[in-house]
């Protein structure tokens, strides 16, 4: 048997691991005891003090003594509580393991008693519960952390850093409880002031700061989800604010802060093609379900958890978060894009204030498998071949050049009216507004905010890509087989490869073989490429190069429900690739009609703020801010 001291450290190295834990324990057993006033005071970083006080239903003095043994919760009473565990603590493991660690001082007191008793505890000398004044709930104070074990206190870093992750704590912890009051002092200053009441909203604004009030879209997911037990409650930054780090996403279940892979992967998910992949959408997540549906005893810090049926939890996110930035206007401002170098701008730009509510009626104008079939009717009603076949197909790339009804530039009928382009665009872009073209390689026009001008070749991959998924998904890409089989030279490695790509070329229209030791023959290639003119051998080279370079092996994807995902992953890479072959490049020149069409399509497909790679293909400069760039304002 170890000595109680021993045993208790060894669990401390899992619970505490900087001053951080203990505000977080600390904190979190305030929440469970009821408080709605929490003080957090640090000195030293939270090293020399951690001191955390509470208006919660205090301790009673008989309890005092049990509250610092380890195993002793008064939550749970047996293991079947554990699967309903409506607390954040559960373990009862916490205060015993800091106090085996640092000096700690608790002085409480309940309703029913008419004086508050205090407790001192270092290492494994406990002193006596003694009597002392004070208000009703709970003050507990950490002095000294690692006092008594140095090898652990040399890990910690400097005061000014494990003060800023005490911060963090604290604030993560305050966004799940806006109800709760939070104040956090440090050497006289308050860093953190976040008053009782607030909603979930506020609190979330307050934390994250107000200047990005207007660069938040409202997740609502009850009224969809509900069915399925879980409801979604968040906010969705737009695209640019996404960070460096994830330092900025915030995801609750049940009111308890957790990492999680699965939803860090449907938040990724989300913002795929919207952000650039090495960035970090701003996100706050809160779950609820059932807490049989989770199992929160995975994790000594309690930091994550494991869901019953993950890829519910992904899809439903994904989902949430999918239908609130589908329902919202993702153009960046001037500004936006400048990093607020136009200052003194209010955060509330018109239309982009807190834009969007997410949960849309499930087949309403939000609804993303409608928008879907909406966008492949637009399409098909350009069939190759149609006698009322515009422009729209030269762009799309959908008429074969020279076939009747496949108009060019010359000879494009008289503009007809596009009903597909009536249903309500997702990108509000002023009707009949004229385009200019400028240098060949930006489209400028306006719409009810200001001026908007667009990146020709970044919108047109965009659109592509989004008519490239749309097909594929709904039965594949048509394609030509060629005379001869083109060949091209392939190493070893890809003519051992071949296989392995085989069926996602076949999703995309591609057919190949080997064709000798070191030659590899395309035999189809799909049409839609031929009439962009895109050379089927150098498109074949450039595919087996990136699929050298593990592009298509799915690898980039954040982990997640392996096998589907990858393939997914895979496509999206090899789309991604034909659709900036096929898009129109800067310096193209674009007639009128096609500039018209273009814009148009904007409003009409999915994601169109930004291409593929999540650069935006489109930036606004508002009304608000010419006035303010002209000194008008
Ligand atoms: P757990 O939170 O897992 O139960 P802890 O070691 O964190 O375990 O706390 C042990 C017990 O001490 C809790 O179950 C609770 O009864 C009591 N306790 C701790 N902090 C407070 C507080 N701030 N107010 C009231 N009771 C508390
Ligand atoms: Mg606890």
């Amino acid at each position: 048997m170890l000595p109680a001291l021993v045993a208790n450290q060894i669990a401390a190295g899992e619970v505490v691991e900087r001053p951080a834990s203990v505000v977080k324990e600390l904190v979190e057993n305030a929440i469970d005891a009821g408080a709605t006033r929490i003080a957090v005071e640090l000195e030293g970083g939270g090293i020399e003090l951690v001191r955390v006080t509470d208006d919660g239903s205090g301790i009673h003095a008989e309890d005092l003594l049990l509250a610092v043994a380890p195993h002793a919760t008064s939550k749970i009473a047996s293991a079947q509580d554990l699967d309903g565990v409506a607390t954040l603590g559960f373990r009862g493991e916490a205060l015993a393991s800091i106090a085996s660690v640092a000096r700690v001082s608790i002085r409480s007191r309940t309703s029913a008693e008419a004086a508050a008793s205090v407790l001192e505890v270092e290492g494994d000398a406990c002193g006596a519960v003694r009597p002392a004044a004070g208000p009703v709930g709970t003050s507990l104070a950490v002095r000294n952390l690692f006092f008594n074990t140095p090898a652990r206190r040399k890990f910690l870093r400097t005061p000014a850093t494990e003060q800023e992750r005490c911060l963090d704590v604290l604030r993560h912890v305050a966004m799940a409880h806006p109800a709760v009051g939070f104040a956090a002092t440090v050497e006289g200053r308050r860093p953190l002031d976040l008053p009782a009441g607030q909603s979930p909203k506020e609190r979330a604004v307050a934390i994250l700061g107000r200047e990005l009030a207007g660069q938040l879209i409202e997740v609502h997911a009850d009224e969809f989800d509900d069915s399925r037990g879980v409801a979604i409650w968040g906010l969705a930054g737009l695209p640019a604010i996404a960070r460096g780090t994830n330092k900025s996403q915030h995801v609750f279940v049940n009111g308890r802060a957790i990492r999680d892979r699965t939803i860090a992967h449907a938040i990724a998910e989300a913002y795929r093609g919207l952000i650039e992949p090495s960035r970090f959408p701003t996100v706050v997540l809160m779950l609820e379900m059932s807490p049989a549906g989770i199992d929160v005893n995975v994790h000594p810090a309690k930091a994550e958890v494991r869901f019953r049926d993950s890829s519910l939890v992904h899809s439903a996110v994904l989902r949430a978060l999918r239908r609130a930035l589908q329902g919202a206007d993702l153009t960046p401002t001037y500004g936006d894009v400048r990093g607020g170098v136009v200052k003194g701008l209010p955060p509330e730009l018109p239309g982009s204030g807190i834009v969007a509510q997410g949960g849309a009626a499930a087949g309403g104008p939000d609804d993303p498998a409608g928008a879907t079939a909406r966008f492949v009717g637009y399409f098909q009603r350009f069939a190759p071949g149609r006698p009322d076949a515009t422009l729209a197909d030269a762009i799309a790339g959908t008429v074969p050049a020279g076939t009747p009804g496949g108009a060019t530039a010359g000879s494009a009928p008289p503009p007809r009216p596009s009903p597909a382009l009536e249903s309500p665009s997702l990108v509000p872009t002023a009707p009949a507004s004229r385009v200019l073209q400028v240098h060949n390689s930006y489209l400028v026009t306006q719409d009810e905010q200001g001026v908007v001008i667009i990146d020709q070749h970044a919108l047109h991959e965009r659109v592509m890509f989004e008519y490239l998924l749309a097909r594929v998904r709904s039965g594949g890409l048509e394609s030509q087989r060629l005379l001869a089989p083109a060949p091209v030279p392939a190493s070893a490695g890809q003519l051992r490869r071949l296989e392995e790509v085989a069926p996602l070329l076949a999703r995309i229209g591609v057919s190949a073989a080997a064709l000798g030791p070191a030659t590899i023959g395309v035999h189809a290639f799909p049409t839609f490429l031929f009439d962009r003119g895109v050379d089927p051998v150098e498109f074949m080279r450039e595919l087996l190069d990136k699929a050298d370079a593990g592009l298509f092996s799915g690898g980039g994807s954040a982990g997640g429900a392996g096998g589907e995902n990858a393939d997914e992953d895979a496509l999206r890479d090899v789309l991604d690739m034909m659709s900036c072959k096929a898009a129109v490049k800067a310096g193209d020149h674009l007639s009128d009609i096609e500039l018209g069409e273009l814009v148009k399509l904007r409003g009409d497909v999915e994601r169109s703020s930004n291409c593929p790679h999540g650069r935006p293909t489109s930036i606004r400069l508002t009304i608000r801010e010419l006035e303010k760039l002209f000194g008008r304002a």
